[in-house]
């Protein structure tokens, strides 16, 4: 869960309700550019309250002004273009209509010289040029309207239950194959024309496609969710390099700057925001804990900390529900949405916090459902804890919901609140050696084959250069909170 999310809290509440009603063919032959940059303004507001953005002063200005640049080789010079760095583990970067760019953390973590980030953003910046992501807000916005997105819940609770709006649902939708392919030559051309080596975008898909070996099976980075085929767009720009015939001779790579830059940069999950110990959850930042049941699957997102039972027929799930609101307030709020019914209240207080605790019931596409919704005042903030599931089995997880409710309270270890983040830290090798030799000198809390990867090297025995500046990344939390807090 992320800080940020204190702030966000409210505008997230009323999210979703205020959406027009058009339909995507219809709204795309509509929106003017004004409108498409009010669109990307809003949407980029709610991701920054959402995920958050990466609060270093010197990072931002760097990631800006590469940005600002490459923008200016654009057919679109003039859009109120913005990029930003959001508190993001994962290998991400996404546009919105009409000029915000987004990079995670993640990405600038794992990519080695600024000519690669010209890459990635030039191809964001190519979305935006050619208004792709204009279509795919229309798109999201509609299918926000159905909320089909494998949500169990009405409208109403979705409100407090959803973990992500339109903003957010724009970054896992999928461009077309022709849409990534235009961006992609569109990206070449603002780096090489802007004076990169646009022969590091090779690197770049080499570096996409040993995250997604990494990753095995699982999960894909999201970068690559939303910006399929790797492999191909690597044939395809190997191709495009040769087209172009651009000579590159003394074109900008900018290695040591860029590595400079991201010196310091927190690596991986941030445990500041969150992170399970067993089915504890503690927050260091926010200062709280909370407990969930043993065997549920446990959750953290930027807008929330979830758990869904074993045989996936429950959840629960905390949030913010607003600063400088009440928790009688927030219910009030809760209650006064349509298709909810409030039904028997519960215990008043948790261990001394003000708290306003009732059941409810709410009539969804999958039937009835119906659950404990608790509010309580906390730090400054009102926190929601909302336990559902079909309404038939409310009694039979009512003890659950109840003892997740009562577990939350201040946080107390002390480790737990002083825990720190992994950070990259640069090491200049005087002498040559491999990847896993370098591990041995230079330990990393990763394994061989990531530190390989954030080197932008193939495997363990890949050679590392002297007089060459590579990363290693230092401290973080013990290893198994580290594999707890990954998503
Ligand atoms: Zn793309």
């Amino acid at each position: 869960m992320n800080t940020a999310v204190r702030a966000a809290a409210a505008s997230v509440l009323l999210f979703g309700c205020v959406r027009n009603p058009a339909t995507g063919k219809l709204q795309l032959d509509i929106v003017s550019e004004s409108q498409e940059v009010e669109m990307g303004k809003q949407a980029a507001q709610e991701v920054q309250q959402t995920m958050g953005t990466y609060k270093d002063p010197k990072v931002e200005a760097y990631v800006n002004n590469l940005g600002q640049s490459l923008a200016k080789q654009t057919t679109r010079p003039n859009l109120p273009w913005q990029f930003h760095v959001v508190e993001d583990a994962s290998v991400n970067a996404f546009a919105l209509p009409g000029g915000p760019v987004f990079v995670t953390r993640g990405i600038l973590g794992t990519l080695n010289s600024e000519a690669e980030l010209a890459g990635v953003m030039g191809h964001e910046c190519g979305h935006v040029a050619a208004r792709h992501s204009a279509t795919q807000l229309s798109k999201a916005q509609v299918a926000q309207l159905g909320l089909g997105l494998g949500s169990i819940l009405s409208p109403a609770v979705a409100s407090v239950g959803q973990v992500a709006g339109a903003g957010l649902q724009v970054m896992f939708l999928k461009f077309s194959r022709d849409d990534e392919s235009q961006a992609d030559k569109l990206g070449l051309a603002y780096m090489a024309n802007d004076g990169y080596d646009a022969r590091s975008m090779l690197e770049v898909f080499r570096t996409l496609n040993r995250v997604s070996k990494l990753a095995g099976g699982g999960k894909l980075p999201q970068w690559l969710e939303t910006h399929p085929d790797p492999e191909n767009r690597l044939g395809a720009a190997e191709q495009r390099l040769k087209e172009i015939k651009h000579d590159f001779t003394g074109a900008k790579v900018n290695r040591e700057d860029y590595l400079r830059t991201i010196d310091g940069i927190v690596y991986g999950e941030d445990p500041r925001q969150g992170f399970f110990k067993g089915q504890l959850f503690l927050h260091p930042e926010l200062k709280f804990q909370v407990q969930f049941p043993e065997g549920w699957k446990t959750q953290n997102t930027p807008q929330a900390v979830a758990a869904i039972s074993p045989k996936q027929d429950a959840i629960v799930q905390l949030q913010a529900a607003g600063q400088g609101t009440s928790p009688e307030q927030a219910a009030q709020k809760f209650f006064s949405q349509k298709g909810i019914q409030r039904g028997q209240a519960a215990q008043t207080s948790v261990h001394g916090l003000p708290a306003v605790a009732a059941y409810f019931a709410a009539q969804t596409d999958q039937g009835q459902i119906g659950g404990l919704v608790t509010f309580l005042g906390y730090n400054n903030t009102t926190w929601a804890i909302l336990g559902y599931t079909a309404a038939a089995a409310v009694q039979q997880h009512d003890a659950e919901f109840k003892s997740v409710t009562t577990s939350f309270g201040p946080l107390t270890d002390a480790a737990a609140a002083n825990v720190q983040p992994a950070k990259i830290q640069l090491v200049k090798l005087d002498q040559p050696m491999t990847v896993e030799q370098f591990q041995q000198k230079y330990p990393s809390n990763l394994k061989v084959e990531e530190v390989a990867l954030i080197n932008g090297l193939d495997a363990p025995a890949s050679p590392m250069q002297p007089g060459q500046t590579y990363k290693r990344v230092v401290g973080g939390p013990p290893h198994d909170q580290q594999k707890q807090a990954a998503r």
